[in-house]
């Protein structure tokens, strides 16, 4: 659904210019917000969801923050937003277990009045989603693809053809084909030319998928890779999607007895930050969720005030039925070398990165 075209990075840069839709409505300023989130699958979730509490409370509203269970989840997560509708929520922002199957549940939220904002994650199929909110994910996967190539030429001791192998993340998540395109439209041009060498050919986005963005199905694919293709090759980088892979990917290697290779990662999450400062994980993406979500309660500001909502994006995210509007952030990559300015406003990352100094 992704279209790759108009997917440049620059599409992110006007931020605030605003050509949203116009809306005449407005609500209490004390209404209730819904926030679904999924289930707890990075640190970024969890933070969200304490930072969406504080923050609509904050702003005035009523918040009502909840996540889906690990088990059970897309059904849960359907009731969660179904009761959001019936308890009178004005706006409900979602971000989906599986973006897929919302329709019915957003569908209904729309024939009761409700704004409906999908948040980091796309919700498909169905034109009851009035807007997004997200980092611009293909450009996390472009600095992901130039990451793994930066780290290789930096780390592998030799010169090219690199040995390399990709993951992704959970089919169920429609951020995760984009991240993929968005890296390989960095990488394809580098296998083409025989720069790298995928060498289980594991190239296609459903052999190299995570279900469920979860370790442990991440550590088993390395482990069988590392058996089946690298006993006696040796493997220069990972392509992984996020921080959660990118250790579990490292914990294969590392349980083979084999040299940590280039790899790379998501989300900044603390126990990859230190693993990046002690020169083992070679990078992640700074996607700092407070400014994600302080732009979600703007957007929810607007909607109350019955004012223009901003987007500054209204060509990428085709979910199937229509273009969503969308507001995104840029994501910033993060390596040991530029964690200190890559974390310059985030004082909790800042000081983990200053303890190496
Ligand atoms: C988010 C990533 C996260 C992943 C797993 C994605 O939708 O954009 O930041 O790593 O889900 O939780």
């Amino acid at each position: 659904a992704f279209a790759l075209t108009g997917c440049s990075s620059e599409r992110g840069g006007d931020a605030g210019t605003g050509s949203g839709e116009e809306t005449t409505k407005g609500f209490a300023a004390d209404a209730t917000i819904g926030v679904a989130l999924p289930d707890k699958t990075s640190e970024n979730w969890v933070l969200a969801g304490q930072l969406f509490t504080d923050g609509l409370k904050e702003a005035g509203f009523k918040a009502d923050v909840q996540y889906a269970p690990a088990s059970n989840t897309v059904a849960e997560q359907q009731n969660q937003i179904q009761a959001m509708v019936t308890g009178g929520a004005k706006v409900i922002i979602i971000g989906a277990k599986d973006g897929k199957q919302l329709a019915t549940q957003v569908e209904a939220a729309r024939d009761a009045g409700v704004t409906v904002i999908a948040y980091d994650r796309l919700i498909e199929n169905t034109d009851a989603v009035d807007y997004y909110v997200a980092f611009d994910n293909f450009k996390v996967g472009e600095l992901q693809g130039q990451a793994l190539l930066d780290g290789l030429a930096e780390r592998a001791g030799h010169d090219a053809p690199y040995n390399i192998e990709l993951f992704s993340g959970s089919p169920d998540d429609a951020n995760s084909a984009v991240f993929f395109d968005g890296a390989m439209s960095i990488l394809q041009p580098k296998i083409d030319d025989g720069t790298l060498k995928v060498v289980s050919g594991q190239t296609e986005i459903a052999q190299t998928a995570t279900e469920g963005w979860k370790a442990e199905n991440a550590q088993r694919r390395m482990d069988s890779l590392l058996t089946s293709t690298y006993s006696s090759e040796t493997l220069d980088g990972v392509l992984s999607p996020n921080d959660t892979l990118a250790r579990a990917i490292i914990t294969s290697v590392q349980g083979a007895g084999k040299d940590v290779p280039v790899v790379t990662g998501q989300d900044s999450e603390v126990e990859s930050v230190k693993s990046i400062m002690e020169g083992i994980q070679y990078s992640t993406i700074n996607k700092d969720t407070t400014l994600l979500v302080q732009q979600s309660i703007k957007m929810v500001g607007q909607l109350q005030k019955g004012e223009e909502v901003d987007v500054n994006d209204t060509e990428s995210y085709d979910n199937g039925v229509k273009v969503v509007p969308a507001y995104l952030l840029d994501p910033i990559i993060v390596t040991k070398e530029n964690a200190l300015e890559a974390y310059a406003n985030v004082p909790s990352l800042l000081e983990i990165v200053k303890s190496y100094q």
